[in-house]
C-alpha cells in the first residue's frame, strides 16, 4: 500500500461489512507443527523454533499469521522476525543445550528445568526493576503489580492483563510469560492501587501496562478505571494504557463481543476530565496497514483518547532510517502521536537484535531529518536504564574527544533530568553500562547517589 491510500477516507462501515467477526486463534510452542506456513520451511529452522521457545515465550495469533506477515520474506519479514523464535535468539552456548536435550528425547519436566536454568542466565530483571521500583506500603508489606520508579508516574500491572494476543521475540518483560510464576509481578487487587495512589498525591499518571492491559474483558478493565474518576483520584490526570493490541488484535476495538462498552468507558474516561493516552506498541509500519488496524485506531481517537506510539529499534526488525521515516509518516496521517524511540533493554534475546548506540543515533537521525516537524515528537534513542531514562543526544568533539552527548528524559531524582553529560565515544557499546565517562573522570554525575539509592 502507498502513502496515499493510507489516508483515504476511512469508512468504517465498509470494513465492518467486508470482514467477518474473527475470534482470536493463537498458537503456542506446542502448536508450532500445526501452522500450516512453517511445514514450508527447512526441518532445521523448525527444530531451532522448538528449541528456542523452550526457553523464551512464544505466541502467536492467526491475524498476525495471515494478514501480518509476508511469507514471501520469510526469514527477512519484520513481523515474522518479531514473532516467531530464530535460532540466534538464544546464545550459542544455551542454544546448543537445549538443542542436544531435545535430540535426546527428555521429558517434559527435564526440559522445563534445563530452560529455567537458562533463563536466570538471561538477565530477567534489567534495571533492577524488582529490587528497586516495587513499593512498600505503610506496614512494610511489598505492593506485588505496582511499580513506582519516577515521581509523577506509577505503574499498574493487573493480574487480567499480564499476557498479550501475541509475544515479541524480544520483549524486555519475558520472564513473566513463561513458567515460574513468582517472577510475575501481577496483582488483583484493585483496591491495593486506589489505597496507593491516595496516599501519593504526588502521583499525576497512572501508566497501566502488562502483558497487555487490552487483552482484558471490558468488565476487569472498567474495575480498575471507573473508581479512578472519585474525587480522591482529582491527582490523576493522565491514564496511560500500555498496549501492543492495534497490532496483533485491533479486532479488540472494532469487533470482539466487548469492543462496545470498552469504547463507551473510554469515552466516559475521557468526557470525565481525564486525560486518556493509548501508549500503542509499534515496530514497523507494516502494523499499520490493514484496514481492520484502520478501523481499531479511528474508533479508539473517537472517544477522544490520544493514541501515543513507542517502542524499540531492533536490528534485523526496523533497524534502517527508511523504516523509521516512514513508520513516523503514516502514524501522523493516522493521527498517531509518536512518543520514544527505545535502545533494546539487555535482556533476554536481546543480542539477536542489539544495535550499536552510535548506529541507533544515526538512524534516529537520519529519519527525524526525513518528516516535518509532526513526525518529530518521538524522543530517543533511549536506554531504560537504573538510574533512568537516558537518551543519546548525538555524537560530537568536545576539546578533541569524541563523546557521546546524553541526558536523562526521565530520572529516579527528578533534579538529574535533561543535564547535558558526556560519554567517551565507542563505536560498538549496546547499553549504558558499556559506556565510560568522558574527559578522564573516573564516574558519571549521577552515579554516586545511584549507588546510595542501591544500597538502602
Ligand atoms: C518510561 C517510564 C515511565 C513513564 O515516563 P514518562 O517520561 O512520563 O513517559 C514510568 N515508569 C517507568 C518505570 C518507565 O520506564
Amino acid at each position: 500500500m502507498t502513502l496515499s491510500t493510507v489516508s483515504r477516507r476511512f469508512d468504517i462501515h465498509s470494513v465492518v461489512n467486508h470482514h467477518e467477526p474473527q475470534r482470536l486463534k493463537v498458537y503456542t510452542q506446542r502448536d508450532l507443527h500445526r501452522i500450516q506456513p512453517l511445514q514450508r520451511l527447512p526441518e532445521a529452522t523448525r527444530f531451532a523454533m522448538q528449541v528456542v521457545a523452550s526457553v523464551l515465550p512464544f505466541r502467536v495469533n492467526e491475524y498476525v499469521i495471515n494478514e501480518l506477515i509476508d511469507w514471501n520474506h520469510v526469514p527477512n519479514d519484520p513481523i515474522y522476525q518479531l514473532t516467531f523464535p530464530q535460532h540466534g535468539m538464544l546464545p550459542a552456548k544455551h542454544f546448543e543445550r537445549m538443542a542436544a536435550a531435545h535430540r535426546a528425547g527428555l521429558d517434559k519436566r527435564q526440559i522445563q528445568s534445563i530452560a529455567n536454568e537458562i533463563r536466570t542466565e538471561l538477565n530477567p530483571h534489567p534495571a533492577d526493576q524488582l529490587q528497586l521500583n516495587v513499593p512498600f506500603d505503610a506496614d512494610g508489606a511489598r505492593l506485588n503489580g505496582i511499580q513506582h520508579k519516577y515521581r509523577e508516574t506509577v505503574l499498574f500491572f493487573p493480574s487480567q492483563g499480564q499476557t498479550c494476543h501475541s509475544y515479541c521475540t524480544f520483549c524486555f518483560r519475558w520472564p513473566q510469560f513463561v513458567g515460574d510464576k513468582d517472577l510475575r509481578m501481577a496483582t488483583t487487587e484493585a483496591d491495593r492501587l486506589q489505597r496507593y495512589l491516595r496516599e501519593h498525591k504526588e502521583v499525576t499518571d497512572l501508566l497501566i501496562t502488562g502483558g497487555d492491559p487490552m487483552v482484558m474483558k471490558t468488565k476487569h478493565l472498567k474495575a480498575y478505571l471507573e473508581p479512578l474518576l472519585g474525587p480522591e483520584f482529582d491527582h490523576i490526570k493522565t491514564i496511560r494504557i500500555g498496549t501492543k493490541a492495534l497490532t496483533f488484535w485491533p479486532h479488540r476495538f472494532v469487533f470482539d463481543e466487548d469492543a462496545n462498552s470498552l469504547v463507551d468507558l473510554l469515552h466516559r474516561m475521557v468526557l470525565a476530565g481525564k486525560h486518556l493516552a493509548i501508549m500503542a506498541h509499534y515496530n514497523h509500519w507494516k502494523e499499520l496497514e490493514s484496514d481492520i488496524a484502520h478501523a481499531a485506531i479511528n474508533r479508539l481517537r473517537a472517544t477522544g483518547a490520544e493514541i501515543r506510539s513507542q517502542g524499540p529499534l531492533l536490528a534485523k526488525i526496523n533497524d534502517s532510517a527508511d523504516d523509521w521515516k516512514e513508520l513516523w509518516k503514516r502514524q501522523v496521517i493516522l493521527g498517531i502521536i509518536p512518543y520514544y524511540t527505545f535502545v533494546e533493554r539487555d535482556t533476554g534475546a536481546c543480542s539477536y537484535f542489539a544495535v550499536p548506540l552510535a548506529k541507533a543515533w544515526e538512524i534516529y537521525r537520519h529519519a527525524m531529518q526525513g518528516v516535518s516537524g509532526l513526525g518529530r515528537t518521538a524522543r530517543g534513542p533511549s536506554m531504560s536504564a537504573g538510574p533512568g531514562k537516558v537518551e543519546i543526544q548525538g555524537v560530537a568533539e568536545v576539546a578533541g574527544e569524541k563523546v557521546f552527548v546524553l541526558r536523562f528524559i526521565q530520572a529516579r531524582n527528578p533534579d538529574w533530568v535533561q543535564r547535558p553529560f558526556f560519554a567517551r565515544f565507542d563505536a560498538q557499546a549496546t547499553w549504558l553500562d558499556q559506556l565510560e565517562p568522558a574527559f578522564g573522570e573516573s564516574r558519571f554525575f549521577y552515579e554516586a547517589e545511584y549507588q546510595t539509592m542501591l544500597s538502602c
